[in-house]
């Protein structure tokens, strides 16, 4: 590369850092509450973790860098799609939008341990049947290690809720269900009413009350679980 070019290269890359630094720190009152697909991100034991291989290199004269990913859809925060525990169930592709954008309760469950009674639950909310409810478990790998165990909504409860229209149940933990669940029972109880689930998020920051949630499954085509980038905005 010759000194000009490296040096309009140099221009470049400090005008790309100042731009993003501005749109960065702009506080628009949102808050990102993803868990990234990242090397360290720990997978469900023995999922397949994010990696990252580069088909061409810059640095290697090619004239872009790009990248090739392998890693189980269940890594960083996602979105399980009903194929994931039900044969023929709907794919990733198909899990609507709607549930994922709009009013949230976030409910503080932290001191709970096993499952999260519809009586439990209720005491913390602020409606009787909220159309999204998101858990903070404080068991996330948003802490950087797969948790040995983590609360979670009883399966009774999630049904009962989602025939009263709830739409999206949320968590921070691994899983909507029980570490060592087999029958998933909360996972088929929501899926069954046409409600979603939304795991990994990182909630580590987000005291309990209403916010609003933006989130977008990513659309893989005919897989069990999609990527989500999720954002909350509290609800003054
Ligand atoms: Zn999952």
């Amino acid at each position: 590369m010759s000194d000009s070019l490296r040096a309009a290269a140099e221009r470049e890359t400090l005008r790309l850092e100042e731009a993003w630094r501005q749109a960065v720190t702009q506080d628009d009152g949102w808050f990102d509450a993803t868990v990234p697909c990242a090397p360290g991100t720990p997978p469900w034991p023995g999922d397949t973790p994010f990696s990252c291989g580069w088909t061409m290199r810059l640095e290697a004269g090619d004239s872009v860098n790009l990248s090739s990913v392998t890693m189980s859809p269940h890594v960083g925060t996602h979105a399980d799609a009903p194929l994931h525990v039900v044969a023929g169930g709907r794919s990733s592709d198909a899990i609507p939008v709607q549930p994922f954008n709009g009013l949230v309760h976030v409910v503080d469950v932290r001191d709970v341990r096993g499952a999260i009674t519809l009586a439990t639950l209720r005491d913390r909310l602020c409606v009787e049947e909220p159309l999204r409810v998101c858990l903070r478990t404080g068991a996330s790998v948003a802490e950087g290690r797969f948790p040995e165990s983590w609360c979670w909504l009883d399966a009774a409860a999630a049904a009962h809720l989602a025939s009263r229209g709830l739409r999206l149940l949320g968590t921070d933990a691994p899983s909507v269900d029980d570490r060592v669940s087999k029958g998933l029972e909360t996972h088929h109880a929501l899926f069954a009413h046409g409600a979603c689930v939304l795991e990994n998020l990182d909630l580590r920051d987000v005291t309990p009350g209403p916010y609003e949630l933006r989130a977008l499954p990513m659309r893989l085509h005919g897989v069990d679980a999609a990527p989500v980038r999720a954002l909350l905005r509290a609800v003054r």
